[in-house]
């Protein structure tokens, strides 16, 4: 199968416009987690090499050749960003199954194109995002002005690895600004595949960097004295600490983290479409998605018939080759998100919890796990109250609208959720009752790069997508002039 893909060379660094060999010659070998195959040596960027990427993004900045070119040319090229992505969507999406273990249908239709979107939708802000005047005492004249915030570094995780590290560089190239970017250790190659892209198309040297490399090299670019902002998605732990490294320099902070999202069934839901967006709520991606519905709150009076109808569904899932066409459940992504997993899974079972589906691995040599519905489950448990991150779901019943959303905003974590009534009161009121950025009504996961998508509480801070997504990446001048 890797004979037919044509893998990038990931043995060297993306910085200024040239691929560079890492300053400490170090490399690691990257894995195919549906084989537990080797697939390629990935270099891995140090401190030298991120100072030398800032160097380079903070005079590509000065340079104005990016940010000092007509906004709508800097939209134009975006524009083009999609375009190629989609044109070269079976080949991205190839790399992107064999590197992360996900379906390639899924990442064919998903990933990719939602990737391009963003390039294609961002393209579209860069000359739209303006300042304004302001109604101040006659005397005065006073405007602001969005300017870039400057060099950004992006630190992205495994789970939808192209689609991430466009939802980063596409707002911030559309306001201006350059990023360094450095992709998980788990999923470089689609990071690879878009800087040649970037540089096919023409975009000023040093605009864009990658730097490959484990949690280090992401510390040493929130570290960086002259990286003026940090836009992040990855676990809340990690998050903390970004925030923590951040703090030295006061750098601007965005912050994508967990989740352990609730879908609330309510009585009077249709149970058949509950049951669809229940369970690729919890099951797509391999349940590896920070939105993941893993958490079903069930009224107590339909319980029986949505569980019955749930299970049958589930059931129906069985991890596989992630190439091959029928498959809607690849693999882990590593051996240790299969580690994490299994513990999860066997915390639930000391707690007390009753497996009603899966509980252990799939068939097959890659880190393949079954999906997992867990019944009876109180809210105060570890596996309703920790984000596991793989294709676990907690399964627990509710009395009322009251008790449902204690239960649902009884966690640390407030990233999205999912409501199915078919009472629009009912709907609206529960809506505003929930602590989440995201609530979906009668559907699951329905993520747009129109959208605002981001968390409340330790579900991190900003907010990506849609006109807030752009204002992410720009800081506001305030000009008063005495006339
Ligand atoms: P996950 O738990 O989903 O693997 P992580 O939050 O551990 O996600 O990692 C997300 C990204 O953050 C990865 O690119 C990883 O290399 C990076 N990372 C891990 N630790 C740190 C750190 N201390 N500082 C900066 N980046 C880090």
């Amino acid at each position: 199968m890797i004979a037919d893909i044509s893998i990038p060379d990931c043995s060297k660094l993306f910085i200024g416009g040239e691929w560079v060999t890492p300053d400490q010659q170090k490399s690691y070998s990257n894995e195919n987690p549906a084989r537990r195959e080797p697939i390629n040596e990935v270099a891995i960027a140090g401190a030298a090499d991120v100072d030398r990427a800032v160097q380079v993004a903070r005079a590509a900045l000065d340079s104005k050749e990016w940010a000092g070119m007509p906004a709508a040319d800097r939209g134009r090229l975006l524009w083009r960003v999609g375009q190629t992505l989609r044109e070269r969507a079976a080949d991205l999406a190839a790399l992107e199954s064999l590197d992360t273990g996900k379906p390639f249908v899924e990442a064919l239709y998903g990933d990719i194109p939602h990737a391009a979107g963003a390039f294609e939708y961002f393209g579209g802000w860069s000359n739209k995002i303006s300042g304004e005047v302001l109604p101040v005492p006659p005397r005065f004249f006073d405007y602001t002005r969005r300017e870039p915030v400057g060099v950004v570094g992006a630190v992205i995780p495994w789970n939808f690895p192209l689609q991430m590290a466009a939802m980063k560089i596409a707002p911030a190239l559309a306001m201006g600004n350059s990023i360094i970017l450095k992709p998980a250790e788990q999923t470089p190659l689609t990071a690879f595949a878009l800087a040649g892209i970037l540089e096919e198309l023409g975009l000023p040297a040093g605009v864009v960097s990658v730097l490959p490399g484990f949690g280090q090299t992401g510390a040493a670019i929130v570290a960086h004295a002259d990286v003026d902002k940090i836009t992040f998605t990855g676990s809340t732990a990690v998050g903390k600490q970004i925030m923590r490294g951040a703090a030295d320099t006061l750098k601007r902070v965005s912050l994508e983290l967990g989740g352990k999202s609730p879908n609330i069934v309510f009585e009077d839901a249709d149970i058949k479409r509950a049951v669809r967006g229940v369970t690729t709520g919890i099951y797509y991606n391999q349940g590896q998605m920070c939105t993941a519905g893993s958490r079903v709150l069930v009224h107590e009076s339909v319980h029986d018939a949505f569980m019955e109808a749930f299970l049958a569904e589930a059931s129906k899932i069985r991890p596989g080759d992630p190439m091959a066409k029928e498959t809607r459940m690849g693999a882990l992504v590593s051996e240790e998100q299969f580690e994490r997993v299994s513990q999860y899974v066997e915390i639930g079972r000391k707690e007390g919890a009753n497996v009603a589906l899966g509980g252990g691995p799939g068939d097959g040599d890659g880190y393949f796990y079954k999906p997992t519905v867990f019944t009876d489950v109180r809210p105060e448990q570890r596996i309703a109250q920790e984000e596991i991150f793989g294709p676990v779901v907690a399964t627990t019943t509710f009395a009322d609208e009251e008790e449902a959303l204690a239960i649902a905003n009884g966690v640390t974590y407030g990233l999205a959720s999912g409501i199915w009534t078919n009472n629009l009161s009912r709907a609206h009121r529960v809506a505003q009752g929930l602590k989440a950025g995201t609530v979906w009504v009668n559907t699951y996961n329905a993520l747009w790069n129109e959208a605002p998508f981001g968390g409340y509480k330790q579900s991190g801070h900003g907010r990506e997508g849609g006109r807030y997504g752009a204002e992410l990446y720009t800081e506001i001048k305030n000009v008063c002039i005495y006339i």
